[in-house]
């Protein structure tokens, strides 16, 4: 299997935010440090934001990591008891921390207040004791391992680094191969806890939770509007989003609809699965539209691209390079062929082959009294007609 770095434009970003963010605070600290007792003030509130706030976006992850982040900054701040034990038994409250963001990893978001919610409450008591067995074990394997004088060894280096590098990498491996900005902040909540633990945060608790908390809300905020105005399949801006568009048009614009050719057919030679990984990659295509233009996925194999301010004179000679490039695309797919047992032991399961679509365009541009959707309806007629001609076309 090849290693997939979908998830590492939302991983950089992330990491560059947070870093920017704690650089910020940090270096302008003196300026502030008077003041912080503001921001003590309003930090109960803000745990309380978070909580509620991603629990009804259903990002309960980030309200359970928001309630352990919770307990942790009352213990410290002796707003509950037990900051004496959690000093003497810091190790174990790292571990359970780093433990707990892993397991928060690698779970789903799930209804907190359910049953789902309260086996990932029991689950995180559970990683806790691991967490605890973890310290036990650790002190007997160095001392089965002491007598091979290895170099190097230290009982702290298997008791924290070991998990600390592999969790770690684990939870980097996540962050890198899915795009989830969820599971990136996780990955730099990881970061923040472990240079807490070795005291590299020179600010004060209160402000490393709220930079923290802040970052979660912000994530569920962004997170959620791209659920709603992006198309998950091919990423384009989604219907709703052109719908949004439409509220800010000036009165002159145009507009195209693309229908891929005989995708019906396409499917039921390919599959749907390679239909999907088509549908990706003439999306990619169209989204290079140039002149202005901006592309949406209608739905299914429709696109639309509106160009603001544009007559349709000035938009063919673009609208036609794209369905040249589209006709001359030779798509490579991969294509899981059935194999006997034999040839899938020599490790050839996927193969791959080039296949190619058209697309028909139809333009319209706005007249005078026109409402968006009339204008897309005659785009749509115009559509028709390019199909009815021979369809790979363009036509007015
Ligand atoms: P034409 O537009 O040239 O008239 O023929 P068509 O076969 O493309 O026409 P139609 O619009 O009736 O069919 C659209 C087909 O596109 C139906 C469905 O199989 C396929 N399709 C729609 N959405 C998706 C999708 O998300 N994934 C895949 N794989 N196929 C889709
Ligand atoms: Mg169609
Ligand atoms: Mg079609």
């Amino acid at each position: 299997m090849i290693f997939k770095l979908e998830g590492f434009k939302t991983t950089l970003w992330s990491a560059l935010c947070s870093s920017l963010a704690f650089f910020l605070a940090f270096y302008s600290f003196n300026y502030w440090q008077n003041k912080v007792y503001l921001i003590e003030q309003v930090l109960l509130g803000l745990f309380l934001v978070s909580v509620v706030f991603s629990a009804q976006f259903s990002r309960s992850r980030f309200s359970l990591l928001t309630i352990l982040w919770l307990i942790y900054y009352l213990v410290e701040s002796q707003w509950l008891p037990g900051k004496a034990y959690f000093e003497s038994e810091n190790e174990w409250v790292y571990l359970s921390g780093i433990f707990s963001l892993t397991l928060l990893v690698f779970i789903k978001d799930r209804g907190l207040l359910s049953l789902h919610g309260l086996l990932r409450v029991f689950s995180l008591v559970v990683v806790i004791l691991v967490a605890k067995a973890w310290l036990f074990i650790s002190v007997w394997l160095f001392a089965y391992l002491q007598p091979l004088t290895l170099p190097y060894l230290d009982i702290l280096l298997i008791k924290i680094e070991v998990p600390l590098y592999i969790l770690g990498i684990a939870i980097l491996y996540k962050s890198l191969s899915t795009p989830n900005l969820l599971v990136s902040s996780i990955l730099t909540s990881f970061v923040v806890w472990s240079l807490l633990y070795k005291q590299q945060i020179e600010l004060p608790l209160s402000v490393t939770m709220t930079l923290l908390l802040l970052q979660y809300i912000l994530v569920v905020v962004i997170d959620s509007y791209y659920l709603a105005y992006r198309d998950e399949l091919t990423g384009l801006a989604s219907r709703r989003s052109l719908n949004q568009l439409a509220l800010s048009l000036s009165r002159k614009y145009t507009v195209a609809m693309l229908d891929i050719d005989h995708f019906k057919k396409f499917n039921d030679t390919y599959g749907h699965d390679i239909g999907d990984q088509v549908l990706k990659l003439v999306a990619a295509k169209l989204a290079q539209v140039k002149n202005g233009g901006r592309v949406f996925r209608y739905g299914g194999e429709e696109f639309t691209v509106v160009f603001p301010r544009k007559e349709s004179a000035d938009t063919l000679g673009e609208l036609e390079r794209l369905r040249q490039a589209i006709a001359d695309y030779k798509i490579t797919i991969r294509h899981p062929v059935r194999k006997t047992k034999k040839e899938r032991d020599s490790k050839q399961s996927t193969t791959y082959k080039t296949v190619s679509v058209t697309i028909s365009i139809g333009v319209a541009t706005r007249q005078a009294k026109e409402s968006f959707e009339q204008t897309l309806k005659r785009a749509d007629q115009a559509l028709y007609r390019a199909k009815k001609a021979g369809r790979n076309k363009v036509s007015e």
